[in-house]
């Protein structure tokens, strides 16, 4: 990956509340965790409870901060949004407003010199060094919907305060509940706030960095499971930059994604609406599109005797995958169209019924051919010279 130079660190661009800010909790844990354990084993239940903050903080920066503001992945209620701000506003990542403008400008600038945590800069400067610089202003035309928004401005502009009100609450709730403030305070605060913050950060360094690449490789963002894991779905990256606006990372059911289940749970309560999802015979043809242009790559690494039949065949195979895709992404659409016509005739809904079924076939032997071509390719690792 080539590099591109970080602007130097100077008095001047320093932000130093939030500098002194994360180098002083990060000081603060380390000085106070071991002398703490010392003298007192794990709270058991108090870290159950911090670790319930840590789910709320983080799935509100995902589902609230990220896929709501961000990418107006879907729609949801006041009430809903009041809750995601609350606990955004707990996680300390900055405002909605300012979040959203850093991510839609790493989004449009990805790897870019103005991508504000270009991974290109550095793992650590995406992960956690970018923060130490003060940030742009915020140009009002890329988050002019967010403008409009009255919780989003309010959060916004009483930042500071809500930030300490917020983080204030559960700390002493926990530390009158208990009747043990500095527990309170290490874990329900500070060690929370560190796997928050660590969480969201790996979306800018891990997911840039340790994964694959299926859906492109015109960015850096890669798909991985483990990072899922601790992102609240937000490991799947390299499909969420492909398809930025899909209310879903992790696009099978199996993924890991709690934040997806989320918004989709309150779809099913009626809390959210206008989901936004890509069709699935778009992304699988993303997909051969971008398998094709990797096969392509690698033929002419390792092939170098009829390279142009190959050439050929990679061309046609894909190409008739993905004209089968289309005739039965029509075919589904069709049927779609004929179930709400009253007038319906019966024959012809049986007749696209049957069409389906025998597309489903062609479509089984296609992806078979396409596979067994890649398997093909992929695993050659010699020099092909005969
Ligand atoms: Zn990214
Ligand atoms: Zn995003």
């Amino acid at each position: 990956m080539e590099k591109i130079t970080a602007r130097r660190l100077t008095r001047d661009n320093f932000d130093w509340v939030t500098g002194i800010f994360i180098i002083g909790y990060h000081l603060l844990l380390l000085i106070l965790l071991p002398i703490y354990f010392i003298h007192h084993s794990p709270p058991t239940s108090m870290l159950v409870l911090s670790g319930v903050l840590l789910f709320f903080t983080g799935i509100s920066v995902t589902g609230g901060y990220h896929r709501l503001y961000s990418h107006s992945a879907y729609k949801t209620n006041p009430i809903i949004e009041a809750i995601f701000l609350f606990f955004g506003t707990m996680s300390t990542q900055g405002s909605a407003l300012r979040w959203s403008y850093e991510h839609r400008i790493h989004h449009a600038f990805v790897d870019k010199d103005n991508d504000p945590y270009c991974i290109k800069k550095g793992f650590w400067y995406a992960h956690l060094f970018w923060l130490f610089f003060k940030g742009n202003e915020i140009d009002k035309k890329v988050v002019a919907d967010l403008y409009r928004n009255k919780l989003v401005m309010f959060q916004h502009k009483y930042y500071g305060l809500l930030m300490v009100i917020t983080n204030l609450i559960p700390a002493v709730l926990i530390g009158y509940f208990y009747n043990d403030y500095l527990s309170a305070f290490l874990f329900a605060w500070g060690v929370r706030l560190f796997f928050s913050h660590h969480f969201t950060w790996f979306i800018n360094s891990l997911a840039h960095y340790w994964g694959t690449q299926t859906f492109s490789q015109e960015h850096t963002a890669v798909d991985n499971y483990i990072i899922s894991l601790v992102t609240w779905g937000e490991g799947y990256h390299n499909y969420h930059h492909t398809f930025a606006n899909d209310y879903r990372n992790g696009i099978k059911w199996y993924h890991f994604d709690p934040t997806k289940w989320l918004i989709w749970g309150l779809h099913k309560l009626g809390l959210a609406h206008n989901l936004r999802r890509m069709s699935s015979d778009r992304i699988a043809r993303q997909m051969i599109l971008e398998r094709k242009n990797e096969l392509l790559e690698r033929m002419n690494l390792r092939f170098q005797s009829h390279k142009h039949s190959l050439e050929e065949q990679i061309n046609k195979v894909a190409d008739h995958l993905i004209e089968k895709l289309a005739e039965f992404q029509k075919l589904i659409e069709q049927k779609k169209s004929l179930k709400k016509e009253p007038s319906m005739s019966e024959t012809f809904y049986d007749d696209t019924k049957k069409k389906i079924d025998e597309m489903k076939r062609d479509l089984k032997t296609a992806w078979k051919e396409w596979k067994q071509l890649s398997k093909t390719i992929l695993e050659t690792k010699t020099l092909e010279t005969t």
